[in-house]
């Protein structure tokens, strides 16, 4: 059994599709006032509330748990939205079916682990209720795709990725770190499976939504989660991430979204989308040999200090080696990867020697 399409388990689909609504439940008249101003906004076809919080710590707000699942539905028979929840048990898959919940979503801290996605997965079988799988909170594209595989075994074909970031030790201006390989590596590992991006996790911070949403819409992803709130400083959870609602609309309006994908589209169109596929990968090359460089000028410092000349003839034919491995797996000539690597090594040590000459010259 496949993927089926998400225009046929959402009604009048337009790109991008929107899910909105807060990070979690707090009282029936948050839910239904958020709902009522989001059903205003035309892309936002989906409702989201999280009724049980999967929280890191304990004695935070953990969820209203059931009553919840009641205003969710108030919100479907009052607004029309589909209405979602996420799901972190067997318990809550009952509930939420009980109550009518028209789509679940599997959690990050849930997604890391196969047992809770296999309890999942093993309540879920028999249902065609729609799953949305968040990636685990590691960078794992493995375990990521394994939960979806797990879905898709109980015979769940109303699938979607939700792309919210991984967590780094290391601090960064994001919450979780995007990492845009990992999705797109899944997107050519599942061509049919959609991925929606979720800006407020990856960013936990409001003001950085917009930037993140028009990078999700530049590769293409079919949809965003966003978390909003009628009076976001006050919420009971996530404060600092979430938008209202109108806020919400601007951010949409502003987004620049690529044009639909046609079958007649003439050799030119073709070419053109090809080569904006091209450019983008290019610059995801031109910044990751900048990180790279940024590293080497750290080596050079290390050098520096422990007197270690730049060129080191054994670490270079190691990493060679590695490389050419590495890239004939997947696919590149030996010969180009060999190419490739002299050049990029003879500017390292370039590099590292102008950074260790001009600290001898200090
Ligand atoms: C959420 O969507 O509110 C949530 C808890 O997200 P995540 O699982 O991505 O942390
Ligand atoms: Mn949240």
């Amino acid at each position: 059994m496949g993927i089926t399409p998400l225009h046929k388990w959402i009604p009048n689909l337009k790109k991008p599709l929107v899910i909105a609504g807060p990070c979690s439940a707090e009282t029936r008249e948050q839910m239904l006032q958020t709902a009522k101003e989001l059903v205003q906004i035309e892309d936002v076809r989906i409702f989201r509330a999280g009724i049980w919080k999967p929280r890191t710590r304990p004695n935070s707000f953990e969820g209203v748990g059931e009553e919840g699942l009641k205003w969710l539905k108030e919100v479907k028979e009052q607004t029309g939205l589909l209405t979602s929840t996420e799901v972190a048990n067997a318990g809550h898959v009952e509930l939420a079916l009980k109550h009518d919940v028209d789509i679940l979503w599997i959690g990050a801290r849930t997604s890391v682990n196969p047992f809770s996605v296999q309890e999942i997965a093993d309540v879920l079988k028999g249902t065609d209720i729609p799953v949305m799988v968040k990636n685990p909170i590691n960078a794992d594209l493995a375990l990521w795709q394994g939960a979806i595989e797990r879905m898709m075994g109980a015979g769940i074909t109303k699938l979607a990725a939700i792309h919210r970031g991984f967590s780094t030790f290391e601090k960064s201006k994001y919450r979780n770190n995007p990492i845009w390989r990992i999705p797109m590596e899944l997107k050519l590992l599942m061509p049919d499976l959609p991925i929606i991006c979720d800006p407020s996790h990856i960013t936990g911070d409001r003001s950085l939504v917009q930037y993140v949403c028009q990078k999700a819409m530049d590769i293409d992803m079919d949809g965003v989660m966003i978390e909003t709130h009628p009076t976001p400083d006050q919420a009971w959870s996530d404060a600092a991430q979430q938008v209202t609602p109108k806020s919400l609309a601007e951010i949409i309006q502003n987004l620049n979204v690529r044009t639909e994908f046609t079958t007649d589209r003439n050799f030119s169109a073709e070419l053109e989308d090809l080569r904006k596929n091209i450019d983008r990968i290019d610059n995801e090359i031109l910044e990751a040999l900048s990180m790279r460089t940024n590293i080497v000028e750290r080596i050079a410092e290390a050098k520096h200090k422990n007197n270690i000349t730049a060129l080191q003839v054994h670490r270079m034919d190691q990493l060679m080696n590695n490389r050419i491995s590495s890239g004939v797996k997947i696919g590149l000539r030996e010969k180009f990867i060999k190419e490739i690597y002299n050049v990029i090594h003879e500017d390292s040590v370039k590099t590292q020697n102008e950074i260790m000459n001009a600290k001898e010259n200090e």
